[in-house]
């Protein structure tokens, strides 16, 4: 029954039995240092991870692809990936940080100047403050509307890709605009160009996302495959992560700001939004008592195991001891909302000072 890591991975059993990702559960073992969201199941499946794991042991070249779509502000389920990137940082991998304003125009209407202006402002000035520098050699953020690499590769890989295909994928009609329906191929090219040979040549590519985004990764593999023997692609592997649930219930997202807390809240704000998020907690004292709290149900409980990096032994014991009945909502709410507070202090620290050098980065 105790299980603090693995409860709430069931929903996303799914897309593990009926499209063939595999539990990331089979290869932790040969991570070398698993980052705490490996660790803690919050990335929860892959494709081919095992190419990454031997580039990893062999200390050979792979790259990671990841996008930001400029859509609305960034909030702290988006730590996530920034927390990933950090760890491939770390091992040496070449990283790529698409930002998505083709898309961002295609599905949302989003001009390309506010598209830049959010992606500076938002996400670069966010994953700096988060400690990710975007300025390392090894990293390249690029606007997809100004890499003429990435344009050009997706003209050729659209030549083998025809309506009927995106429409199964995607459910495009009739109706839907040309630009639209050429948002995943450029896509594709996002992930596939950093094998060409200008940037080095075929290479294990990690592409990790949210479950929702396995349709692109299966149509990358697919066009992978078709243009194998003119560019030798190696089919690119992916991680699938779970997403932090919303602060009042639901989905976190931006565009419901009660759900979310944002990079760029106050720490008081951010303290706030804890104090009143939804809890697992019972009724009264005398049943919490009883019958233990439920911390799969608890935003509290998730914020930590998201968010708390440092140690697992102490994050299992909030979850024992709330599932026992020894641990109020009152005193772990307190706790959380202190944690995050202090957290909020030093970013909006680092977000200050990130947001005078975030536009330099797209200059580079
Ligand atoms: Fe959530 Fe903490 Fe209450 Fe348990 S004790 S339900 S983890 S707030």
């Amino acid at each position: 029954m105790i299980d603090p890591w693995g409860s709430a991975n069931l929903e996303y059993m799914d897309l593990i039995e009926k499209f063939g990702v595999r539990p990331f559960s089979e290869v932790l073992d040969d991570v070398p240092e698993p980052s705490w969201l490996m660790r803690r199941g919050i990335v929860f499946g892959h494709r081919d991870y095992d190419r990454i794991l031997e580039a990893i042991r062999s200390g050979s070249d792979f790259a990671v692809v990841t996008g930001m779509m400029p859509s609305g502000r960034m909030h702290i389920g988006h730590k996530m990936i920034v927390d990933q990137l950090r760890w491939y940082d770390k091992l040496g991998a070449e990283i790529f940080i698409p930002i998505a304003d083709m898309e961002a125009y295609s599905a949302r209407g989003i001009d390309f100047e506010t598209s830049r202006r959010i992606a500076i402002e938002e996400y670069i000035a966010g994953y700096i403050a988060l400690g990710l520098d975007l300025t390392k050699d090894n990293i390249h953020v690029y606007l997809q509307s100004e890499n003429l690499m990435v344009e050009d590769l997706a003209y050729v890989l659209a030549g083998k890709v025809n309506f009927n295909e995106l429409r199964a994928i995607y459910g495009f009609t009739g109706s839907t605009s040309m630009a639209h329906m050429y948002a995943p191929i450029i896509q594709v090219a996002d992930i596939l160009h950093p094998q060409l040979e200008e940037l080095g040549g075929p290479r294990p590519t990690v592409v990790p996302v949210g479950p929702d985004q396995d349709p692109h990764i299966r149509l990358t593999r697919d066009i992978a495959g078709r243009f194998r023997e003119k560019y030798g692609f190696i089919l690119p592997s992916s991680t699938y992560h779970r997403f932090m649930g919303g602060l009042t219930g639901g989905k976190m997202s931006s565009s419901r700001p009660k759900s979310a807390i944002f990079l760029s809240d106050t720490p008081e704000e951010a303290e706030e939004k804890i104090r009143n998020a939804k809890t697992g907690g019972r009724e009264t004292l005398k049943e919490q008592r009883e019958l233990g709290g439920v911390p799969e149900d608890c935003i509290i409980y998730e914020t930590l195991l998201y968010h708390m990096s440092g140690s697992d032994p102490e994050l299992e014991e909030i979850y024992e001891s709330c599932r026992n009945g020894t641990l109020m909502c009152g005193e772990c709410k307190n706790n959380t909302a202190e944690f995050i507070r202090k957290f909020f202090e030093e970013l909006s620290r680092k977000r200050k000072k990130a947001l005078s050098t975030a536009g330099r980065v797209l200059e580079g």
